[in-house]
């Protein structure tokens, strides 16, 4: 536990200042001037670091992407509007048509539709493999894959994935590796495990009040010697590679961002700044309730999942990897809608909402809510059950929820 207490000396002071206004500024301005011609140039060439115009970002955002580049160990930080502005903002940045992209994992809906859906309609192809199908996604890299995508947890399948492996094979064969680590920030550090870039909803945990929507995609710096991104399959980049160590974000903010507007607003940044303070403390009491509230549910005989209990096939690699834990979510499998109805709607300390990530405990039946409108063969890839709910564990007391939800999973019978 000893990072927990490294970000929480960290994250507060970065987010602070020592003179002046101690809270972050907010500037809602959408415009900004430049004191003459020739400054003017410098910021549209990227010599001069002032804002240009909030589209390509604003003062508050950049405070915020400093801080969750620092928290990364990244070399930056671009915010977005959305956790899936972010994701977008990545593909639209990388891809183009003809590109296939390897989604290893089960996806949170949004992300699943995005690369199922949409990006085909943009000539975008997703090729979907489990993580523990390492020959599979051996295969897709030798046929050529621009980008590969991962969850560092399955939201709601909670498989694991080797993210070491994953990026080591990533490596092999010059590809970029992304990894939404919405789930599990300060507890999984993608970029050290050898990810390129990291995308977050922080709407979620980051935040943690469900007060501001937003997202970011943290990069990591140019290397100086072998980089991947000299491929030939990022040919469409070379030019930007001249900006050195910060090039990622260029690409990201040159080829996406100014096009496409997925851009974050002050407020929103300034409230995701407020969140930031106080995520390490958060994490640790999350992540330690949701192993307490598991084992609690698992001797009372609920059929709950988890990779803290030993009957999850990802077990091992919890304990191996994820020491810390790997976020909020648990599920059960209360085996019919109408006894995961009656099992919600009998957890009164409960919220029923589609978020995950807050600071009170959220549950969701997911059949009939965000997976309602997916073909019976996605909801089986990605692990949907007619009776599976999804728990995302708050600071409340673990003791009470869990005596709570044992109460209302044996009203059931
Ligand atoms: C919520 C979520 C997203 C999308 O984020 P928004 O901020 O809602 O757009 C992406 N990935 C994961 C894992 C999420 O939980």
């Amino acid at each position: 536990m000893k990072h927990f207490e490294y970000f929480s000396t960290l994250l507060p002071r970065l987010v602070g200042e020592k003179e002046g206004a101690i809270a972050p500024e907010i500037v809602p301005s959408a415009a900004f001037g430049y004191t003459s011609a020739q400054e003017a140039e410098a910021i549209f060439a990227g010599e001069a670091d002032k804002p240009l115009y909030a589209r390509m970002g604003n003062p508050t955002g950049g405070k915020l992407e400093r801080v969750l580049a620092k928290m990364e160990s990244g070399a930056g930080a671009v915010v977005a509007s959305s956790g899936m502005g972010a994701i977008a903002m990545v593909l639209a940045a990388f891809c183009e048509r003809g590109d296939r992209v390897l989604c290893i994992g089960g996806f949170f809906g949004g992300t699943y539709a995005l690369m199922n859906e949409t990006m085909p309609r943009f000539g975008v192809e997703g090729v979907f493999r489990d993580v523990d199908d390492f020959e599979g996604i051996e295969e897709a890299l030798q046929e050529g894959v621009k980008l590969v995508l991962t969850e560092s947890v399955g939201n709601p399948n909670l498989k694991l994935p080797d993210i070491r492996r994953i990026a080591a094979l990533c490596d092999d064969f010059e590809t970029l590796f992304v990894v939404d680590n919405t789930l599990t920030p300060l507890i999984v550090q993608p970029l050290k495990q050898g990810a390129d870039l990291v995308v977050y909803s922080t709407t979620k945990i980051i935040s943690g009040h469900s007060a501001a929507l937003g997202g970011a995609v943290v990069f990591r710096a140019l290397k100086e010697g072998k980089e991947k991104l000299q491929s030939n399959r990022y040919a469409a980049l070379h030019g930007l590679l001249e900006k050195g160590r910060g090039a990622l974000g260029a690409i990201l903010k040159k080829r996406a961002m100014r096009d496409l507007g997925m851009s974050a607003n002050a407020f929103a940044s300034f409230l995701t700044l407020l969140g930031v303070e106080t995520l390490p403390l958060r994490t640790k009491r999350v992540n330690e309730s949701v192993e307490k509230i598991a084992a609690m549910l698992h001797d009372a005989k609920v059929k709950v999942r988890h990779p803290s209990l030993e009957a999850h096939e990802h077990h091992l690699r919890y304990e191996a990897l994820y020491p810390d834990g790997c976020g909020p979510l648990l599920t059960i499998e209360c085996d019919t809608k109408e006894r995961a109805f009656r099992f919600l709607n009998g957890v009164k300390l409960l919220i029923q909402t589609a978020n995950v990530g807050d600071n009170r405990t959220l549950g969701l039946h997911m059949a009939s809510t965000i997976y309602r409108d997916f073909e019976e063969i996605d909801k089986k890839i990605l692990g949907i059950t007619d009776g599976l709910v999804r728990i995302s564990i708050g600071l409340e007391s673990p003791v009470v929820l869990a005596e709570e939800m044992i109460e209302a999973w044996q009203a059931l019978r």
